[in-house]
């Protein structure tokens, strides 16, 4: 598994001409920094955590999607440091393996020294999530300012929004569009009539740009394709089919229609033509990146993403690892302002 991992981190540095690098945390001015905390969806894996990339540019520590093990992969990664420094979180919909760390991550970054709110940005029904969680956690907040944790960094807000731009200040802009991951008749393409919205999301920082695919189905009418068009990274999820009889493979099959073949990733890689396209998000999570790679007709730069895989975005792109650039003992580690 080790070997055939960095087989691939191999292939992709010739294929690239990308520089590997270890540690060393923010990335520089005008770069924007990417860290894979979870590459898995909602089956559980000890490789492949749930949903949740970093965002790092300029001053802005900001997360994409909050999957399960999110807080112990931000820990391992860039210890108190970094798990008390994110207080942006962008959700591309309100499924459990891309929003059930948020309140891990709001609550641990403010009991340990982040004195600034969480703001958590989604598609409609984020706010109720997050009004939700704070009620959840009403008493243990309440319980840890009586005895004297700060009050300030306690709070937790969240906002709905649309297709759009929704952020632009500091050279960063983040634009949200809708995805196509809504509950369909496989037969007719209808609706099944559930009410919502999933979201892709674009950053941009100064001429470097990611987009995040978020959970989707693939078609023509995809919204990823404009928005994609000339990305630096363009992450995308993907879902293979389980070719087994078993109750476990039909079950596993069901979400088929909600997510995107690697042949059907392919097309949009063609149709966009990012500087590397990346896999995230990967179903079944045992998937090894060869079998993945060689199920993709892509003739372009792309690669499988692993846990704690970093790339930097800068004149060049940068492939690495995060993990020990932290602090993890607290009391050393001053996070806390006096
Ligand atoms: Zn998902």
């Amino acid at each position: 598994m080790r070997i055939v991992h960095w087989l691939s981190m191999l292939l992709a540095f010739l294929l690239l001409g990308i520089q590997g690098q270890q540690g060393a945390y923010a990335a520089s001015a005008s770069e924007i920094k990417l860290t894979f905390l979870g590459t898995g969806a909602p089956r559980p894996s000890l490789s492949r955590y749930g949903p949740a990339i970093l965002v790092e540019a300029g001053d802005y520590k900001i997360m994409v999607d909050a999957g399960p093990g999110m807080r112990e992969r931000l820990f391992q990664a860039g210890g108190f440091e970094i798990l008390t420094a994110v207080d942006h979180i962008l959700i591309t919909h309100l499924h459990f393996d891309h929003t059930i760390s948020a309140p891990g991550l709001w609550l641990t970054g403010w009991l340990f020294g982040r004195k600034t709110p969480m703001k958590v940005y989604g598609p409609t029904g984020t706010a109720a999530m997050m009004a939700h969680f704070r009620a959840a956690y009403d008493w243990d907040i309440r319980y840890r300012t009586v005895v004297g944790v700060h009050e300030e960094g306690s709070q937790l807000l969240g906002t709905d929004i649309q297709s759009g731009v929704f952020f632009d200040q500091d050279g960063l802009k983040i634009t949200a569009f809708d995805v196509e991951h809504m509950p369909i008749n496989v037969a007719t393409g209808e609706s099944l009539g559930l009410e919502g919205a999933t979201l892709g999301y674009r950053i941009d920082y100064r001429g470097r740009s990611v987009l995040f695919s978020g959970d989707t189905r693939s078609t023509a009418s995809s919204q990823i394709i404009p928005y994609g068009k000339g990305v630096d990274v363009l992450i995308h999820e993907t879902q293979v089919p389980a070719i087994e009889n078993s109750p476990e493979a039909i079950l596993a099959n069901v979400s088929l229609s909600v997510h995107s073949s690697p042949a059907q990733v392919a097309h949009v890689f063609e149709q966009t033509r990012p500087r590397l396209g990346v896999y995230s998000h990967i179903i079944p999570p045992e998937m090894t990146a060869e079998a993945l790679l060689a199920l993709t007709d892509y003739d372009g730069n792309m690669m499988v993403a692993e846990d704690l895989m970093t790339i930097t975005i800068g004149d060049e792109l940068t492939i690495g690892r995060a993990e020990g650039a932290g602090t993890d003992i607290f009391t050393q580690a001053d996070v806390v302002d006096d």
